[in-house]
């Protein structure tokens, strides 16, 4: 188990991704070691602590990505933070994680429910570079394709990255290597492949009606290794 910390974070970095996504970097302490796939613990107020996906920890900087369309308590804090300023962090905490297996790996997830994937692709990509991957990323439109700069070094011939996109025509889009760009939401282009249902795991995250629609599609399909993240 990784050792829970209990931190005031600098905020180094602080960019828009999109209309409501902020990518956000922290510094956090040198022995703060997580597991692809945890989240980390924001006190935004004494009362309020929200939960936030890892994106990555690499030299001491833990990136995030939080979605402020909410409007809670979390999301006014975070689309007010200004760089420079401290954020109480605790954590990591969590158990949602890659099975260790050389079962074929298909990661779903629609907004900021891509976070926990980036770091547990990139980790798969070096630990098992031979599991079959797939990452299917539900968007509206292409301007909320927020993820592929993230796996700039991962995208080999084992990793299909397949964006769902449900609200623009795709036809002149352009891709690039083992990318995919399909025409619907998430739960109507995964019933189109013809995976093994049986002898692949399927890992779900995003918000909690398409978290469930999406099992209950695959499990029609006959799938039963879902593990899930529900925000
Ligand atoms: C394990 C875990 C990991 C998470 N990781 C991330 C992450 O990496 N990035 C991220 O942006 N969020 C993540 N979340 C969600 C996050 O913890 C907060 O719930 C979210 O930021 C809203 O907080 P808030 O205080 O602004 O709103 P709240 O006061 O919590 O909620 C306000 C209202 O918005 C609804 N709501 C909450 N979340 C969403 C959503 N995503 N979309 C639409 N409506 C919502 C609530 O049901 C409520 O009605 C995660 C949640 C969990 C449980």
């Amino acid at each position: 188990m990784n050792k829970i910390h209990n931190f005031q974070s600098e905020l180094l970095k602080k960019f828009q991704l999109t209309e409501h996504i902020y990518h956000l970097e922290y510094k956090v302490p040198q022995d703060f070691i997580f597991t692809p796939g945890q989240f980390a613990g924001a006190r935004v107020l004494p009362t309020h602590t929200r939960a936030y996906s890892i994106v990555s920890v690499k030299d001491s900087v833990m990136t995030l990505l939080v979605d402020v369309k909410p409007q809670g308590k979390a999301s006014i804090y975070f689309e007010k933070v200004q760089v420079g300023e401290n954020t109480n962090f605790l954590g990591p905490y969590g158990i949602f994680k890659a099975r260790d297996t050389m079962l074929p790996k298909v990661f779903i997830s629609t907004g900021t429910g891509i976070a926990p994937f980036i770091s547990i692709i990139n980790d798969l990509q070096k630990s098992k570079p031979h599991v079959p991957v797939y990452n299917f990323f539900g968007i509206k439109t292409m301007e909320h394709e927020i993820a592929i700069p993230f796996f700039k070094d991962s995208l080999n011939s084992n990793f299909r990255y397949v964006d769902c996109v449900s609200r623009q025509d795709i036809t002149n889009l352009a891709t690039i290597d083992n990318q995919e760009i399909k025409a619907g939401r998430v739960t109507q282009v995964i019933p189109s492949y013809n995976f093994d249902w049986v002898n692949t795991e399927f890992y779900i995250c995003g918000g909690p009606e398409m978290v469930t629609e999406m099992s209950n599609v695959l499990k029609s399909l006959g799938a039963d290794k879902i593990f899930v993240e529900k925000y």
